[in-house]
């Protein structure tokens, strides 16, 4: 870097992290195994003016800019080489009003810090599956969890944001202030500037029957499974995870390796009605582990282990319906695979999520039925390359008449596939806006919306 651009940082309050500093390897850790990106500089912002210094760094010196919260990007676009990361995580300040049921917090935070502390009223937002992934990068891209269908996609609670643009500016977003750039923050991800706060609602969810599932994946019991998840009253929201059983403690011996339902169930609503709603799910085979019970939200996320970095590669699809043909393919796929561990994931969507307007927010697949990740994951890198054309395969196989696509699960797979997951005039709008605030696409490391040139879309 040069002289002059190590002397605009001078004046950050946070951390300046570079090449040869004891937590510079640390700091330029992301969660997806097989990045070894080397920044010229990291910056840990610790408030607004620091991220106006730091976009300002970038539009002046024309580096490449990574902005990261949780570091959880399926594409690593939260790391780059000889560029600059502006690192949210010691933004992490949260105020919970219990009374007006609001939170307003920094985005440094992951879902499981918010989560715990807003539990502490009683209080939930529903963020996804994973404690340690960032408030910052799920939200912006939309965010699908385990309250999906009871209260709807994460933005579909987010009420106001910070954002800071590329020309430096800090731009609070509500319904009323800059309702452009607050729709297109709502499922557009990092193309539109920094988020440094959002305030969310907050809905009242203290006990819940939750936890994991685990049922032998036969034909029969996948297609029963995704039919009683549909059927299921709004309050349960479920992931059915069809992968070999893992070879973990509480799983007996005889099963490792055999294909199964590792089944995520949360009901957000009383005990009893909980019970009533999961029993038909025990009764769909003799449960290989039954870990669902009565608890607190907050214990849908188990700690996460630090030193986990898997190898991944994966796809993203949405399909309409899951029958016995559907079933057999995913089985017949799975069985033909060598990777370690391979997975189809089936998130059942509808319920207050679909309730939303499609041209309400950037998230345009209100009215996708089902959310399929296909994914590979390897132990060595060199293994990626060999798993990656049957997790594309596997995809195009299970492909119905949903062409979209969830922005947040997408890896690095090329502009049509952002396209898929800003169908039509979500497009179009979110161009003419990404124009507005960010003419020169300064805010690129991103499943990106590159500026529209003015002219109507053909
Ligand atoms: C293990 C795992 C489980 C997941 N489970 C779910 C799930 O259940 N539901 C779901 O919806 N998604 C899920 N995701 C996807 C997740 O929502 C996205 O990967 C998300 O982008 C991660 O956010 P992050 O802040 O942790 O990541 P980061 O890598 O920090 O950010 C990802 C991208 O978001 C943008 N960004 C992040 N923060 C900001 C900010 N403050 N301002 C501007 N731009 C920003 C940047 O473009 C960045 O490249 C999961 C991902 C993983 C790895």
């Amino acid at each position: 870097m040069s002289t002059q651009a190590l002397a605009d940082l001078s004046g950050v309050t946070g951390q300046v992290i570079r090449p040869g500093d004891a937590d510079y390897d640390r700091a330029r850790t992301v969660f997806l195994g097989g990045v070894d990106r080397r920044p010229a500089v990291i910056v840990r912002v610790a408030n607004n003016s620091d991220v106006s210094r730091v976009v300002a760094l970038a539009r002046d010196t024309g580096m490449p800019l990574a902005v990261r919260s949780g570091g959880h990007s399926g594409a690593a676009y939260s790391v780059v080489d000889d560029g600059i990361v502006l690192d949210l995580a010691d933004m992490r300040a949260l105020q919970i009003d219990a009374e007006r049921r609001t939170a307003s917090a920094e985005t440094g935070l992951t879902a499981a810090e918010f989560t715990k502390a807003a539990d502490a009223d009683g209080l939930a937002v529903g963020f996804g599956d994973t404690g340690s992934v960032g408030i910052g990068g799920i939200t912006l891209g939309g965010g699908v969890g385990y309250l999906v269908r009871k209260y709807g996609l994460t933005i579909d609670d987010l009420l106001a944001a910070d954002i800071v643009t590329a020309d430096g500016e800090l731009h609070h977003v509500d319904a009323e202030a800059g309702p452009d750039l607050f729709w297109a923050i709502r499922g557009g991800g990092g193309n539109f500037g920094v988020a440094t706060r959002f305030q969310y609602r907050l809905h009242p969810v203290g006990a819940i029957v939750g936890g994991m599932m685990m049922l032998p994946a036969t034909a029969d019991v996948i297609t029963s499974f995704i039919a009683l998840s549909e059927a299921a009253p709004e309050e349960l929201s479920t992931i059915g995870n069809v992968m070999p059983a893992p070879p973990m403690p509480f799983v007996p011996a005889e099963h490792h390796g055999k294909l199964v339902i590792f089944a995520m169930l949360c009901y957000a609503g009383a005990v009893e009605a909980g019970e009533r709603a999961i029993a038909p799910f025990r009764a769909l085979a003799t449960p290989i582990v039954d870990m669902v019970k009565p608890g607190r939200y907050p214990e849908m996320y188990p700690p996460d282990d630090e030193s986990y970095h898997p190898l991944a590669t994966s796809r993203t699809l949405f399909i309409d319906k899951v029958d016995r043909g559907v079933a057999d393919l995913i089985l017949e796929h799975l069985s033909a695979s060598t990777a370690p561990m391979r997975v189809a994931q089936l998130r059942v969507l509808g319920g207050a999520m679909a309730r939303v307007p499609v041209e309400a927010t950037a998230f345009a697949h209100r009215r996708s039925r089902i959310m399929v990740n296909c994914a590979a994951i390897c132990e060595r890198p060199e293994e990626m390359a060999m798993h990656a054309p049957w997790v594309t395969g596997f995809a195009a196989a299970m492909r119905q008449s949903d062409a979209g696509a969830y922005v947040n699960f997408l890896a690095e797979e090329g502009p049509a596939r952002v396209r898929a997951a800003y169908p039509g005039a979500t497009w179009d709008r979110l161009a003419a806006i990404k124009r507005r605030y960010d003419p020169t696409n300064l805010f690129r490391l991103n499943q990106n919306i590159p500026p529209s040139d003015g002219r109507p879309e053909r």
